[in-house]
């Protein structure tokens, strides 16, 4: 799935600026991250993607869809197409490993079997098969963590985004948070990744797009 920003501006109501002539373009298949200090706009850049909010200046191009253009009724069809993971993951603890990946399955009502196919598939890519039945609170923080990429990746989305992945662990464990991602994008899932991560970003070797005060200062190799 490919992305472009064209001059994207957004302002929110306070009349904070987060973002200001953002262009830039992802090619369908490509991995890049998104750095740069708290406050430099990676979340509003990505709810932009997500459609949580709306740009106030300039046009955003997802899968061919200008999204100014795509009415609320196509939203939820637009999130589908996308795979989010969080830093503090959103697992639910009153539900099975199992239940936790399926549920934006049953939100799009598809049949049991397929259902479970479709979780197992996602568990075995993060390396959790077998642990369907458990409570994710028994798990580790980085088990949680796949959890959470099992379940963004479960509708075999073409984009996967992920905001500060890996905020909340230690240097072993986000390196192979970041490997996963690097999976995905080779079997051809478009990545983009906010981390303010820098040396982990570095040793990725893909492209970086850095945000300062809401403007792009850098949009190149890893730097
Ligand atoms: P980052 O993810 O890089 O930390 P954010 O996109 O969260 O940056 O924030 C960019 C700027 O926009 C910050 O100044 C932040 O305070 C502001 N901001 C973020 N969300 C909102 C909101 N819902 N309402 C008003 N201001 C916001
Ligand atoms: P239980 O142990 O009572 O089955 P779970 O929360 O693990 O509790 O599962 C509840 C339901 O979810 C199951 O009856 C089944 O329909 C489905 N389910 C859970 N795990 C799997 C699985 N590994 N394969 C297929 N379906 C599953």
């Amino acid at each position: 799935m490919e992305i472009e920003f064209q001059r994207v501006g957004k302002k929110y109501e306070t009349g904070q600026e987060a973002l200001s002539q953002v262009s830039f373009h992802l090619q369908q298949g490509e991995m890049a991250f998104l750095t740069g200090h708290s406050g430099a706009g990676k979340s509003t850049l990505l709810k932009l993607i997500m459609m949580i909010e709306r740009q106030s200046h300039g046009k955003i191009i997802i899968d061919g869809e200008d999204l100014l253009s795509l009415s609320r009724k196509y939203i939820p069809f637009h999130r589908r197409k996308v795979g989010v993971v969080f830093q503090n993951h959103q697992l639910l603890f009153d539900r099975s490993v199992f239940h936790n990946v399926a549920l934006p399955l049953q939100v799009s009502g598809a049949d049991p079997q397929h259902v479970a196919k479709r979780v197992r598939a996602a568990l075995d890519k993060v390396g959790l098969l077998g642990k369907e039945k458990y409570n994710p609170m028994a798990l580790s923080g980085g088990e949680q963590q796949r959890i959470g990429i099992a379940r963004a990746v479960v509708n075999k989305p073409q984009l996967l985004l992920a905001d500060e992945p890996t905020g909340n662990l230690d240097p072993r464990l986000s390196a192979e948070i970041m490997n996963l991602f690097q999976e995905f994008n080779r079997v051809g899932v478009t990545v983009l990744v906010a981390s303010h991560d820098l040396s982990l970003i570095a040793r990725m070797h893909h492209r970086v797009l850095t945000l300062n005060q809401g403007r792009i200062v850098n949009d190149g190799g890893f730097s």
